[in-house]
């Protein structure tokens, strides 16, 4: 919006272990850059540092860029060296024959300013868009969605935008291309397999149709792997050592963390940081050595797993639709229908109106063998 763009195609790379996955395996190229760097930012002034000592998290370090008067300058100039250093490393990188280019993160008064213009249009349910949002506050925001579901065609590894000439905003800012040129374009598609299974189709086969993002490599290719790992891992991935919940970036549903013992504090770091990341996505594995677990078979179109409302967890974990992970809008123990089955089984697993409407059942468990008399 604030470049008045016709089309933008954003892509990135596979998160978490994308060296599992044969098409997306630049980064362990990219990591040859980073040989033999040893990297130290410049130390500030006493009372920064004091206070910087115990944050040990990037979330930490941006709430007391926040509060603390000063830090924010004095921290970006001590990290500016090295910001710097890892820059010219990555250019010096040549992909076939080509340099790489680098750049540097966006500061957050323009990323204000972007989201500024973005508020002009998108009335986002009169919430002010701000750069501290994670992607699940962004998510709720229905007329924002609404923009993006109607502009877009947002994936696992890509997000589009294309201007579509008849809404208010189009209308504002009308296409800037050819008429010619812009109904050639199309959104990049997605890797679709030819009938023999082994290859990909073209991309001239594929462009200008509609494709989704199930055949990606990571889905296909590695099913078979984490079923594998899974059943390694079956004597950890108990409702008994279920200790806590991680949510899904994409979907949003949680996702329960195993191990073996009670979590330490270094455990509690770990599951800290890979939650402020904010691009778990269901099926990543937890680092090897971190000594924590999740189910690696499951995908987004998973539902809940059931050690999630196992005693365990329960107490400290709200409940949540078995199908979709909304904690909000659950059908109440008194609705006729949850209390029709209550009458028939003993549990009955959370179910949220929207799921109910889309004409799922309740999943319910241990059949109470003689119904009460009344
Ligand atoms: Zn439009
Ligand atoms: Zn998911
Ligand atoms: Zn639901």
């Amino acid at each position: 919006m604030q470049l008045d763009l016709d089309m933008l195609v954003a892509i990135r790379t596979a998160p978490n272990h994308s060296w599992m996955n044969p098409a997306e395996r630049c980064m362990s190229l990219l990591n040859l850059a980073l040989q033999h760097v040893a990297l130290e930012r410049n130390t500030m002034d006493e009372k920064f540092e004091k206070a910087i000592k115990n944050k040990s998290s990037l979330t930490a370090i941006c709430n007391l860029a926040e509060y603390k008067e000063g830090f924010r300058a004095a921290f970006s100039t001590s990290i500016n060296q090295v910001i710097d250093k890892i820059n010219n490393r990555f250019s010096r990188m040549k992909l076939k024959g080509e340099n790489i280019i680098t750049y540097k993160g966006v500061k957050k008064e323009e990323i204000e300013d972007s989201l500024d213009i973005v508020c002009q249009f998108v009335q986002a349910d009169h919430t002010k868009l701000n750069s501290s949002m994670n992607s699940k506050e962004l998510h709720k925001l229905k007329d924002l969605k609404d923009f993006i579901e109607w502009h877009g065609k947002s994936c696992h590894y890509g997000f589009q935008l294309k201007k579509c000439g008849n809404c208010p905003y189009c209308v504002l800012n009308p296409i800037r291309l050819d008429d010619a040129v812009f109904n050639k374009l199309h959104f990049l598609p997605d890797p679709i397999p030819d009938e023999t299974g082994q290859h990909y189709k073209p991309f001239d086969q594929l462009y200008g149709m509609m494709t989704n993002d199930k055949h990606r490599p990571s889905f296909a290719n590695v099913q078979g792997l984490k079923a594998e790992a899974d059943k390694i891992n079956r004597d950890v991935l108990k409702s008994g050592k279920s200790r806590d919940v991680i949510l899904c970036s994409e979907c949003f549903k949680p996702r329960c963390v195993y191990s073996n013992t009670k979590m330490t504090r270094e455990q509690d770091g770990i599951l800290l940081c890979i939650r402020e990341e904010d691009n778990y996505t269901c099926g990543d594995a937890f680092p090897v050595d971190s000594g924590l677990f999740v189910r690696e078979s499951l995908s987004c179109n998973s539902e809940v797993e059931i050690n999630y409302y196992g005693a365990t967890m329960r107490h400290f974990v709200p409940p949540c639709c078995i199908y979709c992970g909304k904690t909000e809008d659950l059908l109440d123990d008194v609705d006729d229908y949850i209390q029709n089955l209550y009458t028939m089984f003993s549990v009955v697993r959370p179910l949220c109106k929207t799921c109910r409407t889309a004409g799922k059942e309740a999943k319910t468990w241990g059949k109470k063998l003689f119904a009460k008399r009344s």
